[in-house]
């Protein structure tokens, strides 16, 4: 299943995408595409639905962020070698984990503000998975069974918050608007291999990052097995891995976000997300 949300922002409504590319309403079954939506039992109940049978939404609506009321937002630092080395960092032992703030959170075709406090705003494309069910001390075995499914998240950071500033990477990963997650949260059993995912950004229709899954240090059960060992992740958590190379901070010279840029990001089969860089 594609499970979204439509709607304006603060009141968006539950839906799927049918297989005819159709936005269907969920309303009348669930509250929310949320924590309490995304458990097995509820995804196993919405998967006996004929979306033929569930009404089409009406025109052409904003979309929201596919999840919605996300306790945790956590992202994974340097989780491609090769993004390691276009930061000047080393090739980390650890997943290095910093948490994003939920605020940042927006819609897949929302604008990406660039704040007057930002000088360094970047790009990100990343995949990003979604807890179904509470994982505490969980096996590397196990751990894929806790994924209710997997999304885009553009990991919008700015560098000189993030690195010139005293202190933890939260700073600058975490403005508003610095997290569009979507179009649609694709459920696991709908992704065959997760650990081979194409992915691109575009800024301005120029080819930027150019990577796969394939090459995560941290494959997704790791991720879970990790953090689960010293947090509890419950459904709903938002893990975003990590970026391939190709950001501006890694270009000669380093090339940063400005007003009016548009990003289009690309992970395959899971959608495309398109953000246009608005100064505030
Ligand atoms: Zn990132």
């Amino acid at each position: 299943m594609k499970l979204l949300r439509y709607g304006e922002k603060e009141a968006e409504r539950p839906g799927l995408l049918d297989d005819n590319g159709n936005l269907r309403d969920l309303s009348d079954i669930v509250s929310d595409i949320d924590g309490t939506t995304l458990t097995p039992d509820v995804l196993a109940r919405l998967r006996k639905i004929d979306p033929n049978d569930l009404p089409r939404a009406a025109g052409n609506p904003r979309m929201g962020a596919c999840v919605g009321k996300v306790g945790k937002l956590i992202g994974i630092g340097l989780n491609y070698s090769d993004h390691a080395a276009e930061s000047g960092l080393p090739v980390p032992s650890e997943p290095i984990i910093f948490m994003k703030a939920t605020t940042a959170i927006s819609g897949p075709y929302d604008p990406v503000e660039l704040p007057h406090s930002a000088q360094k705003t970047d790009w990100e494309v990343e995949l990003a998975f979604v807890i179904g069910t509470r994982a505490k001390h969980v096996s590397e075995a196990d751990a894929l069974s806790h994924v209710a499914g997997y999304c885009i998240c553009n990991d919008v950071s700015d560098r000189g918050w993030q690195i010139e500033r005293e202190g933890q990477w939260m700073k600058g990963k975490s403005h508003d608007t610095f997290a569009p997650l979507g179009p649609w949260l694709v459920t696991a059993d709908e992704l065959e291999d997760p650990g081979s995912l194409d992915m691109t950004l575009d800024v301005n229709g120029t080819r930027r990052q150019d990577g796969s899954s394939s090459t995560l240090i941290f494959g997704i059960a790791h991720l879970v097995h990790y953090l689960s060992g010293f947090m509890t992740l419950e459904p709903g958590d938002v893990i975003t891995t990590g970026t391939p190379p190709g950001v501006g901070l890694g270009m000669k010279p380093p090339v940063y976000l400005k007003h009016g840029d548009v990003m289009e990001l690309a992970i395959a089969g899971l959608g495309r997300q398109q953000q246009t860089v608005t100064a505030i």
